[in-house]
């Protein structure tokens, strides 16, 4: 019975940099690699990993990246059956420029992300059923993301969404579909449309969202943890002390680990930790794929701290 993600895959294009470049500059960069990317891949790579059997719906396009972004999914152990490629388009790309400060510039071109219509949501219509849950993000088309959710709303299935990149004036028609909603502090802004500059304003946020028809509202607030709003309770989860290094993929890191504690039937309390713990995990490594870490790693970091706590 495998979880189902339903988003965004793109190869990121990343030149290292002694500095951005200004406006007509022409800059020797120190090295360039291609990776992959996207938010709904990271999280399906993230469950994937940490022994969740898990399929990935979405589009690439009929070029090399597209190939090379399959078998970068397979290796990973997901499930690529149901993925479209789109012979007239490319596939999605990040052209990321990241200077030794860790400053970057992206450009996200959506190629064949942003063709996703009704076309792939029939096809995950049809292997939605008796699957425990579905991940959603905002790197594909909105009104796609909204005709997914209805689907599994139909088929009895969890959604959980990330709400990023940030955006403002969603659809009020998504809110009543969604079980869990994952803002970080930007995205949980812009959707209510005050600042989270307090975990009581994050609290407000997620009671917000939860009053326009979300079942659970989880806002995650980088090094400051993790506030958790549903219509029985609200807690707060610390976030787990680590030596940050690179926060690129925490949050989808933290999604992934969220999903697949569910999954396994712990409870919401128990995943948002498990959530919390993939997330700091992956601050202390570089890269977003490369970051996320196994099954192991989870466990036995959750066991260190575990006996940290109570000694
Ligand atoms: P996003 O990547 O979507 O902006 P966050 O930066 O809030 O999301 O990261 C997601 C989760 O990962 C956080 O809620 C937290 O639990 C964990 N995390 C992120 N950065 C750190 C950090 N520097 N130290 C410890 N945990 C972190």
């Amino acid at each position: 019975m495998s979880l189902i993600i339903f988003g965004s895959i793109n190869m990121d294009l990343v030149a290292q940099v002694p500095h951005l470049p200004r406006k007509g500059e022409t800059l020797q960069g120190t090295n360039f690699f291609t990776t992959p990317g996207g938010k709904g891949a990271n999280q399906a790579v993230a469950t994937a990993k940490l022994g969740i059997t898990t399929e990935f719906v979405g589009r690439v396009g009929g070029d090399k990246f597209g190939e090379e972004l399959i078998i970068s999914l397979q290796n990973s152990g997901v499930i690529t059956n149901h993925l479209l490629i789109d012979k007239s388009a490319n596939s999605g790309i990040a052209i990321i420029t990241v200077d030794n400060h860790g400053e970057n510039k992206i450009i996200v071109i959506a190629g064949a992300n942003g063709r996703i219509d009704d076309t792939d949501v029939n096809i995950l219509s049809q292997i939605l059923t008796g699957k425990p849950a579905l991940l959603l993000q905002f790197e594909i088309p909105m009104s796609a993301v909204v005709a997914a959710a209805k689907a599994a709303k139909a088929a009895g299935v969890m959604v959980i969404l990330d709400p990023a990149p940030a955006q403002a004036n969603i659809p009020e028609e998504l809110y009543p579909l969604i079980d869990i909603i994952t803002p970080n502090e930007v995205e949980a802004a812009q959707l209510v449309g005050f600042a989270i500059d307090s975990q009581e304003a994050a609290f407000l946020a997620g009671k917000n969202l939860c009053d326009r028809g979300v079942k659970n509202a989880i806002v995650k607030l980088g090094e400051k943890g993790v506030v958790c709003v549903t219509a029985e309770e609200r807690f707060f989860v610390p976030a787990f002390k680590v030596n940050a290094v690179d926060t690129v993929a925490a949050g989808d890191a933290f999604n992934g680990a969220l999903a697949a504690a569910l999954c396994e039937g712990l409870t919401l309390h128990q995943a948002v930790v498990w959530g919390a713990a993939a997330g700091a995990l992956a601050a202390t490594k570089l890269g977003a794929q490369a970051s996320l870490c196994d099954r192991d790693e989870l466990e036995k970091f959750l066991k260190e701290r575990e006996e940290t706590n109570n000694s």
